[in-house]
Order: C-alpha cells, then sequence, then structure tokens
C-alpha cells in the first residue's frame, strides 16, 4: 500500500506506485488515503473529493486499488491501525509492503507505535526528486539494524525490513499543484487528466468556499 493524503492525487503518487509494485513483484498495490492525517495539517479538500480523483486516477491501472479504511475511522488516521486491519484479513503471513516517500519516512520514529507498525510491514523508503534529507541519529540506527537491500530478502518475512529503492525520480509534490491551482496555472501532466477535469469540475483549490 501506499498511504498519503493525496490532496489531490497525483503523477508522483501513480508513478511511483505502479513502478514499485512491478519492483516488489506484487500484483496489487492500493493507494490508502486518510482521513484525518496524524502529521499534517488537515487537507484542504474533502476526503469524499480527495477519494473520487483517487478513484478516477486508478481506473485505467489495473495493478492499483485503493483502501478506504481510513475513510471509515472518525479518529486521526494512524497507519499502523491499518495495517492491523489489513494483517488481520489477509489468510497468511505473506510480506506486506508500505511504500513512503523519503520525507515521510524520516518522521517514521514519531509516528504513533511505529514498532509495531514495522512489525506489521516492510517500509520501502522511495527518494522524491531534489530532497536531501537529514535523517536523525535515531532513523541512522533503525536504518543500521533493519535495512535490507534486495527485494528477495524481504520474502523471508511477513513485515521487519526496510527496503529503499531508486524509482524514476517525479518532480510533483501536492503542494506544488495546489499552488499552481491557486493561481490558475496549468497542472497538465502533473495530474491524470481526469482527475483534473473533476478538479474544474467542482472548483477545487481555487478558494476555500468551494472546497
Ligand atoms: P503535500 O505536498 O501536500 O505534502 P505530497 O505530494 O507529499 O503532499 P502525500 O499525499 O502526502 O503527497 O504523499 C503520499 C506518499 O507519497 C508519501 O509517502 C509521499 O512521500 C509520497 N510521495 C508524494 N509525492 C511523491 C513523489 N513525487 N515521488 C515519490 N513519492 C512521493
Amino acid at each position: 500500500m501506499l498511504g498519503g493524503t493525496f490532496d489531490p492525487v497525483h503523477i508522483g503518487h501513480i508513478r511511483t506506485a505502479t513502478e514499485a509494485a512491478l519492483r516488489l513483484g506484487v500484483s496489487r498495490l492500493d493507494l490508502m488515503p486518510c482521513h484525518i492525517p496524524a502529521h499534517k495539517e488537515l487537507p484542504g479538500c474533502a476526503s469524499t473529493h480527495r477519494l473520487e480523483m483517487l478513484q478516477l486516477a486508478v481506473a485505467n491501472e489495473p495493478i492499483l486499488g485503493i483502501d478506504d479504511r481510513e475513510m471509515l475511522r472518525n479518529t486521526p488516521s494512524y497507519s499502523v491501525e491499518s495495517c492491523e486491519g489489513l494483517r488481520g484479513e489477509m489468510k497468511s503471513l505473506a510480506p506486506l509492503y508500505f511504500v513512503l516517500g523519503n520525507d515521510a519516512f524520516a518522521q517514521f520514529t514519531s509516528w504513533c507505535r511505529w514498532h509495531d507498525m514495522l512489525a506489521l510491514a516492510h517500509l520501502v523508503v522511495v527518494a522524491r526528486a531534489g530532497e536531501s534529507l537529514e535523517y536523525s541519529a535515531e532513523m541512522l540506527q533503525l536504518l543500521q539494524e533493519r535495512e535490507v537491500t534486495r527485494v528477495a530478502d524481504t520474502s523471508v518475512s511477513p513485515g521487519g525490513s526496510i527496503l529503499r529503492m531508486e524509482l524514476t525520480p517525479q518532480h510533483v509534490s501536492a503542494t506544488e499543484v495546489r499552488r499552481k491551482l491557486q493561481a490558475g496555472e496549468s497542472v497538465r501532466y502533473l495530474l491524470p487528466d481526469d482527475v483534473i477535469e473533476y478538479i474544474n469540475e467542482h472548483g477545487l483549490y481555487r478558494n476555500s468556499a468551494a472546497q
């Protein structure tokens, strides 16, 4: 899965998710939109709009799906609870992969019950274009203990490893997309066309009243 606010979903998410799925050899990768972010401000756009945009974004991509479990909880969207739910539904101890950008990973040890989260899934960390992040001493220690370098190394356990994966860098962020929309600039090729159409139809990200 790839968790996020998807406010809105953009090409960086879609390309990262499809490329990661192929590299991991999984048959399906779910985008998991959070309802109430635990580590960010509340999204500018309602959960229902974010979910609809995701549905449009994955409609033509058979390997991608949506897991809307966090939309169904009215409490902060802690990834550990979502992983627990998912693990409970799985009939085997097959590996579970949680894909996240380096920016999100750099904060990982501040996540709710992160030890439990890591026991439930492998973390697949992807670099974001143009970023250079410094890890805290705690994160460096964690990498030292848990990092593996090959996908094959993760297949022996349900979770617990950290795999850094080099994917094609995607130079786009939702923050930049929102800024462009607010400024009336084009976002063509940064988002799927259907998502752009949806944003225009609903007047999203142009002024707060519309959202
Ligand atoms: P914002 O700019 O509002 O912070 P975002 O573009 O980072 O949003 P999120 O929904 O927060 O989007 O991202 C969900 C996940 O996808 C996070 O783990 C994030 O690091 C990752 N991600 C987002 N954009 C990219 C990208 N261009 N390349 C790789 N990973 C990305």
